[in-house]
């Protein structure tokens, strides 16, 4: 049986970040990908600056200094004095991180679907791999979560058309009547957008979703006739992500914020800062724990819209109308940012 200090399971951006880290401090590490092919992934790839020193610019198709931000009566601009949000390619993301953790030693064996785990070993692709230590990167439907026993009830589906053409704006849409307290967006790239939405599915049914989300694309006028439709969950339970000899890292732990949908930042973020408690124990994982902080304050909004769902729309209003300040803007975006 082969036999290697830490298996991680799924090579997206939380799986890569980790094996780079572990292979940087000399430890045998092998992720384990059940496609053929590293990055490819249901996603809008929006990045903030937040996101940039875990990056290579290089992977950046757009940068946008502005956001427009909608709701039925509103329509405004939150403005920086330089690019705060970005748009990548998820494949090529992916590939670029590949090349890094392989650089730095990690081996990434795709085609290797894990069907099942054992207290110290793996089984993917018919290989038993025994481990001394096991990530689970497997995002939002993880087995190695199933595997914990840990429940998962916060989990948002979020869907989206791939749009052909130029679209110039990079937008957020608030139409509660259409996505309750999730929202939608435009997310432009150099030929093409990614325009979808999202709602916790503890609150809207997938099928009412995509309906409204379509009435959305018909008043819009946004045509999306033979276009590519893509859906998947975002799992934002976050129960803890260490559990003895084996750790849980972006969505298959639950980091995303459950307010804006996005996972990438904590993904990679939780990938190195679990990589760097597993090569030394006594790690205080700062990072991550700060960033938790900002996950609860985002969720302790999204359960305020929750308990005040009668009050939705005009509350909506209001914090678009308070977004005019430029004051309240810049909190606004760096509450996303920061
Ligand atoms: C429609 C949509 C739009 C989104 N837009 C954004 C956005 O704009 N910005 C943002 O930051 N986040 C966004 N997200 C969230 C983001 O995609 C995730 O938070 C992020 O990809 C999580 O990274 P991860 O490494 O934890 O998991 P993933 O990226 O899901 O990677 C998991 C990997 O594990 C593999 N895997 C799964 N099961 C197994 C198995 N049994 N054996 C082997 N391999 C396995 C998968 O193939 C995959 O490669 C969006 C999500 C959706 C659904």
């Amino acid at each position: 049986m082969e036999k290697y200090d830490v298996a991680v399971v799924g090579a997206g951006p939380g799986g890569l970040k980790a094996a780079e880290t572990l292979a940087k401090n000399g430890k045998k590490v092998i992720v384990l990908e059940k496609n053929s092919i590293v990055g490819p992934k249901v996603c809008a790839g929006g990045l903030t600056t937040k996101d940039e020193s875990l990056i290579d610019k290089s992977i950046i198709q757009r940068s946008f200094d502005s956001v427009v931000v909608r709701s039925k009566r509103q329509s405004i601009v939150i403005r920086d004095k330089k690019p705060f949000v970005y748009t990548t390619s998820r494949k090529d993301f992916g590939q670029w991180q590949l090349k890094q953790a392989e650089k730095a030693g990690a081996e990434v064996r795709v085609n290797s679907n894990v069907t099942k785990l054992k207290e110290n070993s793996v089984f993917a692709d018919g290989n038993e791999i025994a481990f001394d230590c096991l990530i689970g990167a497997d995002g939002s439907n993880s087995i190695v979560r199933k595997f914990l026993g840990l429940g998962n009830e916060k989990t948002h589906m979020a869907i989206q058309y791939i749009i052909r053409g130029r679209f110039n704006d990079m937008e957020i849409i608030f139409d509660a009547d259409k996505f309750g307290y999730g929202y939608a967006w435009v997310f432009p790239y150099k030929n093409y957008a990614s325009i979808g939405c999202g709602m916790d599915l503890r609150h809207m049914k997938t099928s009412v979703l995509k309906q409204n989300f379509h009435r959305w694309l018909d008043e819009r006028k946004i045509d999306y006739a033979g276009a590519r439709f893509e859906a998947f969950l975002i799992n934002y339970d976050f129960r803890g992500f260490e559990f003895g000899n084996k750790f849980l890292i972006g969505d298959a732990a639950g980091f995303t914020s459950g307010l804006s949908g996005e996972g990438i930042y904590s993904a990679m973020l939780s990938g190195d800062e679990v990589a760097k408690k597993i090569i030394n124990n006594d790690y205080d994982c700062e990072k991550l724990n700060g960033y938790l902080k900002i996950k609860n304050l985002h969720e302790k909004i999204l359960g305020f819209m929750e308990r005040h769902r009668k009050m939705l729309k005009i509350n909506q209003e209001i914090g678009i109308f308070l977004l005019r300040s430029d004051f309240i803007a810049k909190k606004a975006i760096s509450l996303v940012t920061g």
